[in-house]
């Protein structure tokens, strides 16, 4: 390598430091995250996958996927999620169980920081995907865990033979309560309206079961608990109150599952990409692109609208080409990171470090 003044004079400083350089990190392995993977391994971009608090994204806590194309009775969430692992894996993916805790994309290489190393990158797949939405009362908080949850399939097998309320009145809430009466003598759901954005199928199977009830124009202002006999706090119910005419009434539960929907994973990027005012990733057009050249956005975490695991993994797909090509047309010859400051300084010749 050599290095030269930009006026020819002898540079300031010399002291460059080597460091190894990824083809692309992928941030979230969700079905967006190892189908985006799966591709730029078979692309030879050895990709490394940061999989995050919730390695496998939230299909891991749901049972039955019946609508993931494939799978003709249908396929549990975390067995689905560890066939694309084993798959992406297969090509190369280097899964990693970390979470990104910082990132700088100001510049190329893109520093991402896991652990306690900092990963340098010629690109980025950002498929962080969402997470389920609290009701946000001191309460909910204080029980969670010990009789409030938010997810049926990680909790449901502890309300056995006890009757539970579930909150929302979406998909989420029609399947959690499906799914609870497996295990619960009654689910009763809460909604705050008295109609449902839940599809027509999924509330009508919710309908015609006969362990689910309904409180409708209700929502929850406060769960209400107490200890057991062994000083474990539990929950004993809830305060709901009428929307329509704001009176309360104490109910008596077990539990209270909270399905009112998701936010986007998006906090780590916050203010160095450009999101919407729900905090989901902008992608340009049909593409990946985000407003940062060289990073790429997919699944949930950009895609308020559809949310299945089916269409994260295509916009996984279309964030792994997005990026090869983008890698091949935007080559960039470094490897090299200066520990001082060089804005005097011309890099003539650099040997990539690739890995
Ligand atoms: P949704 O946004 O569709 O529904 C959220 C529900 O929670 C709404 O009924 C909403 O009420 C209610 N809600 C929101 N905030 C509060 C609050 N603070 N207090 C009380 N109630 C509240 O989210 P879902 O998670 O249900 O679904 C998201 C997407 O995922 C949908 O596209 C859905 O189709 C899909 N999905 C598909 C599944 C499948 O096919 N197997 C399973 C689960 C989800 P309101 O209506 O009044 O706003």
């Amino acid at each position: 390598m050599s290095i030269m003044h930009q006026n020819n004079k002898a540079p300031n400083h010399t002291h460059l430091k080597r460091h190894e350089v990824h083809q692309v990190i992928i941030i979230g392995s969700g079905p967006a995250g190892f189908t985006a993977a799966l591709y730029t391994g078979r692309a030879n971009l050895k990709p490394i996958v940061f999989e995050g608090d919730q390695p496998g994204g939230q299909l891991t806590i749901t049972t039955e996927v019946e609508n993931y194309p494939g799978f003709e009775h249908g396929i549990q969430g975390p067995e689905l999620m560890d066939v694309l692992r084993k798959q992406a894996q297969r090509f190369g993916a280097d899964c990693k169980f970390e979470t990104v805790t910082a990132v700088d994309l100001s510049k190329r290489p893109f520093k991402i920081s896991a652990g306690d190393k900092i990963y340098y990158t010629d690109s980025v797949i950002i498929s962080t995907g969402a997470r389920a939405k609290l009701l946000n009362i001191p309460s909910e908080e204080l029980y969670m865990g010990y009789g409030v949850s938010a997810c049926a399939t990680c909790d449901g097998f502890f309300f056995k033979n006890q009757d539970v309320l579930v909150v929302g009145g979406g998909d989420t809430a029609m399947e959690e309560s499906n799914y609870l009466t497996r295990f619960c003598n009654s689910v009763t759901i809460v909604h705050r309206r008295d109609e449902f954005r839940a599809s027509q199928i999924m509330l009508q199977r919710a309908q015609e079961n006969p362990k689910i009830k309904w409180r409708t124009n209700q929502d929850i202002v406060e769960v209400l608990g107490s200890l057991d006999d062994k000083g474990h706090k539990i929950v004993t119910g809830a305060i709901l109150r009428n929307t329509k005419t704001g009176k309360t009434e104490n109910v008596a539960t077990n539990g209270i599952f909270v399905a009112i929907g998701h936010s986007p994973n998006t906090e780590l990027f916050r203010s160095l990409i450009d999101m919407n005012e729900l905090g989901y990733i902008e992608t340009k057009g049909k593409t990946s692109f985000t407003n940062i050249p060289g990073v790429f956005a997919c699944g949930d975490c950009q895609d308020h609208v559809y949310r299945q695991a089916v269409t994260a993994a295509g916009t996984g797909c279309i964030a792994a080409i997005d990026a090869e090509r983008w890698l091949d047309a935007n080559p960039l010859i470094y490897g090299y990171e200066p520990t001082n400051d060089i804005t005097d300084i011309i890099m003539e010749e650099e040997i990539p470090q690739r890995v």
